[in-house]
């Protein structure tokens, strides 16, 4: 049976790490969040953040527009928070309504603030292998991989999915720590077999149960991120309960890189206080 990599734990042994860390620095970090309109699950998401953000000393404030709300608007709320020398780092809560140009308000966030690490720039930075700030999400992939010790470099890597919060980051990330890596999508061909080749695996799709045991490598690592809702139960884009008989290591949903996310936001917040004191020019 594989091992779980339990990402609820890890996230909570760095929160409190983090917590030390914060009260040790003497700084405030404080995290502006903006979110656009009342979506539900959204709404959920932005209030675990303010709450982790409570949780390890990391100041909150949060901006709500309302639905309609113009790109234009949501550009003013973002100058405003770039101004704002007491703010330190800004998150945009996704997705945006249709109506709201989300590549302008991205690229409006200043680089230095820019803790989601979705800045043209940041991304740039990424994929020519020198990091500032990463994706949570892959970047809370890396932490969890680390923490328990899981060896990429040599490693053949497939990931499914290129959202540019989850799959083209973890690809460029697993690049840079020299392993081998395809990039799956829809239009991929001979799918399953790109996946059977992997030594670890990230499926990041949003479908549940898409991944199933005959198509998993024996002894391949696992990390699942779909998020998604099967008979009133949330489940991953992994056939949980067979692939972990096949696989050595596997994330479960939940509790596996979700937790990992909103730990990562509070590090790249801190990170982003820190900076800041240092006045690190990049
Ligand atoms: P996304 O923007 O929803 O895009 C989905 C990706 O999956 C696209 O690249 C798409 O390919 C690919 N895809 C869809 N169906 C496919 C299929 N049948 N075969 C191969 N590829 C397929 O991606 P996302 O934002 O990364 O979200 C993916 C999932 O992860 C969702 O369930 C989301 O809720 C979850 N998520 C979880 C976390 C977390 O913290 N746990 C964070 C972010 C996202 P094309 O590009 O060709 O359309």
């Amino acid at each position: 049976m594989a091992t779980i990599l339990d990402g609820k734990k890890i996230a909570e042994m760095r929160l409190e790490i983090l917590k030390e860390e914060i009260e040790d620095s003497g700084l405030y970090p404080r995290l502006a969040t903006v979110i656009v309109g009342a979506d539900p699950a959204s709404q959920m998401y932005i209030r675990m953040k303010h709450r982790a953000c409570e949780q390890v000393g990391i100041g909150s404030v949060g901006l709500e527009l309302a639905g309609d709300a113009t790109t234009e608007q949501v550009l003013q709320a973002v100058t405003q928070l770039n101004n704002d020398t007491g703010i330190n780092g800004i998150l945009i809560q996704l997705p945006l309504p249709k109506q709201v140009d989300f590549e302008r308000v991205i690229a409006a966030v200043h680089p230095k603030k820019d803790v989601d690490g979705f800045h043209p720039f940041n991304l740039g930075l990424l994929f020519s292998g020198r990091p500032q700030f990463v994706p949570c999400t892959p970047q809370g992939i890396m932490t969890l991989l680390a923490e328990y010790r899981i060896e990429l470099a040599g490693t053949r890597a497939v990931v499914v999915g290129r959202s540019i919060d989850v799959g083209r980051p973890i690809s460029a990330l697993f690049t840079n720590a020299d392993a081998t890596v395809t990039l799956c999508h829809s239009k991929t061909k001979n799918l399953a077999d790109e996946i059977r080749r992997a030594d670890i695996l990230v499926s990041a799709i949003g479908k549940a149960h898409f991944i199933t045991r005959e198509m998993v490598k024996h002894g391949a690592v696992v990390i699942d991120v779909g998020i998604n809702q099967l008979n009133g139960k949330l489940v991953g884009d992994v056939d949980f309960a067979a692939v972990t008989t096949i696989a050595s290591a596997i994330t479960p949903v939940p509790g596996g890189v979700g937790p990992m996310t909103i730990a990562t936001l509070m590090e790249n917040t801190y990170r982003a206080a820190s900076l800041r004191t240092c006045d690190t020019v990049w």
